[in-house]
């Protein structure tokens, strides 16, 4: 089969199906094209996209501006590697620590490379600054967290899939729960080998749990309190998701170690960044870490663009306001519904619950039904589905959303 044949929906999943290996269970649909909050099939079918690619196009599809800054570096520079400097990193470096607020940042490309970097990071500082002894350093995390698929990240996961047979595991994590700030506390006092406390501001693979108000704010004092960093996983409730341009500002945090990603290059190219100060940045020195494609200057000039779209579109305002409007439209459903039993969430990361029990395919059902009405939502764990669209949708295109969702949903009533 030719490369520039054009390809039937049927044909495409044959193809992932027989020579992809098989770590993912996509909804059956073949995209081809995308703009702003629209994603297009094969056939030419479009789609409503309420995932965003797990919240890494906050921008839209194909944003005109960060497109066309990808475009420009391609065609200048790609890569240098580190070996060398080149004329957009340090320009991206002054514009993110000012964006956020650091002193200094970290570039790497995923998710879990930030994150990596971040544990590497907490560490080095605990044995270089707090004066933990060799070997023992631990990283407090949370049960049910997500924050990615390296060996040492599934060694804390308590997902069964996410982690049975990849053994051995990396040692120095201890598991509490989320959103207990008491057992938070009581970790924090009877183990002086506390480096760090590595947290999502809201559980987004989880199932959008959202922690009591107030739980980050004394989360961060409890740290302070035991000389711990507070390390904040925002690469998926980052960058004017939860309706502030960090899910840690809902509270006024600063935390010592910030992760980002995703939609750091707003879904254009894989960007992902540590930022802290100097006092804990500074313990990485020349030779200790690295990555051959972070910080090159197409991620440089993709990042900067995707930041200022953030801001010139006010997209942490507008996901504030529409998150509120389709909470309560879809709080409205569920007074009269049978199948679903609450809406949680903050700005535009939502999740719908769904009465049935947790191995029931339900949830699943109804994405799929949602696709035949045009509108992209995938399940996460268990019976409840994630609703996650781009941040650049208006007010009449989420009431539109609401509908589609609306009268799926009751075809799904008992
Ligand atoms: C997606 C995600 C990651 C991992 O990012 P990748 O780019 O897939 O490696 C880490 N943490 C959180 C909270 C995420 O949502």
């Amino acid at each position: 089969m030719s490369v520039l044949e054009k390809l039937s929906s049927a044909d495409a999943i044959a193809l992932e199906d027989k020579y992809g290996a098989h770590n993912y269970h996509p909804l059956p649909v073949v995209l081809s094209k995308g703009e702003g909050v629209y994603v297009w099939d094969v056939e030419g079918k479009k789609y409503y996209d309420f995932l965003s690619a797990y919240s890494a196009v906050n921008q839209g599809h194909c944003h005109p501006k960060i497109v066309g800054a990808m475009m420009e570096q391609a065609q200048t520079l790609t890569l240098t590697s580190r070996a060398f400097y080149n004329d957009k990193l340090g320009r991206y470096e002054e514009f993110i620590t000012k964006y956020f607020g650091f002193d200094k940042v970290l570039p790497m490309n995923t998710g879990a490379e930030a994150v990596e970097t971040a544990i590497k990071l907490c560490r080095k500082w605990a044995y270089e600054k707090k004066g933990i002894a060799e070997q023992q350093a631990k990283i407090v995390v949370c049960k049910n967290n997500f924050h990615g698929r390296t060996t040492t990240i599934i060694s804390f996961s308590n997902d069964e899939d996410a982690r049975k047979n990849f053994g051995p595991y990396t040692e120095g994590f201890i598991k509490i729960e989320y959103d207990n700030l008491e057992v938070l506390e009581e970790t924090l006092k009877n183990n002086s080998d506390i480096a760090g406390f590595l947290v999502e501001p809201i559980q987004g693979e989880a199932g959008v749990y959202v922690p009591s108000e107030g739980y980050l704010a004394k989360a961060k004092a409890l740290c302070e309190k035991h000389n711990v960093l507070f390390i904040a996983d925002e690469v998926q409730t980052g960058i004017a998701r939860t309706g502030k341009l960090l899910a840690v500002n809902h509270e006024n945090v600063t935390p010592d170690i910030l992760i980002l990603g995703k939609a750091l290059s707003g879904g254009a190219y894989p960007v992902s960044a540590v930022l802290a100060n100097n006092s804990v940045m500074d313990v990485i020195k020349p030779g200790q870490h690295g990555s051959t494609f972070g910080g090159n200057p197409v991620a440089a000039a993709v990042a900067i663009a995707a930041l200022e779209v953030i801001q010139d579109e006010k997209l942490a305002e507008n996901a504030e306001k529409l998150g509120v409007l389709f909470r309560d439209k879809i709080n409205e459903y569920i007074s009269e519904s049978n199948i679903v039993t609450l809406v949680r969430g903050k700005g535009l990361l939502n999740a719908i619950v769904i009465n049935d029990t947790e191995d029931s395919s339900t949830a699943w059902d109804i994405c799929v039904k949602l696709k035949e009405h045009g509108l992209l939502a995938k399940p996460t764990h268990g019976n409840i589905i994630r609703f996650a669209p781009p941040l650049v949708m208006n007010e009449e295109q989420l009431l539109d959303c609401v509908n589609i969702i609306t009268s799926t949903l009751k075809e799904f009533e008992k």
